[in-house]
Order: structure tokens, then C-alpha cells, then sequence
């Protein structure tokens, strides 16, 4: 799943096969990511969250299933 954020020009990536659904991404960015009925990770787009937030959640998962591009 690619969720491209018009809002900040990124490109926010989610591993949906890796993703064990901790919750993580949504506590450090929770205008970013939310979790469907699966408990895996869903882009929300616009992102409301500033970067550094969402750079800590894509760092603080315990998969490795998210990414961030900067496309600017
Ligand atoms: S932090 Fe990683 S493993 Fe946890 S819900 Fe978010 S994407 Fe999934």
C-alpha cells in the first residue's frame, strides 16, 4: 500500500504482509496512521502529523513495514 501525502509532497509506504499490527505508527503519528479491522496499518491522507512525528513511526516499527520518500 502507497499513500502519496499532496499535502507534504511524501510518498508513505505500509508493508501490509509485514506488519504484525502493534499499534506503534499510531501512537507516534496518529494524524498519519490508523489501524482497519485487521489491525493493519492504513495511510491516512492528508497526513496531519509534522515530519518528525512521522519519521519516529516509521523508525519505531517493529517490522520494518513502513517508509517514507521524499518526492519534493
Ligand atoms: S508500527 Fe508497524 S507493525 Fe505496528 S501497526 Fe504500524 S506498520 Fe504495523
Amino acid at each position: 500500500m502507497k499513500s502519496f501525502d499532496t499535502a507534504s509532497d511524501r510518498l508513505i509506504t505500509v508493508d501490509r504482509t509485514a506488519c504484525i499490527g502493534s499499534g506503534m505508527c499510531t501512537v507516534y503519528a496518529p494524524g498519519t496512521f490508523t489501524q482497519d479491522e485487521e489491525a493493519k496499518a492504513v495511510v491516512l491522507t492528508p497526513s496531519t502529523d509534522p515530519d518528525d512525528s512521522v519519521r519516529t513511526a516509521v523508525e519505531a516499527c517493529p517490522a520494518g513495514a513502513l517508509g517514507i520518500v521524499d518526492e519534493a
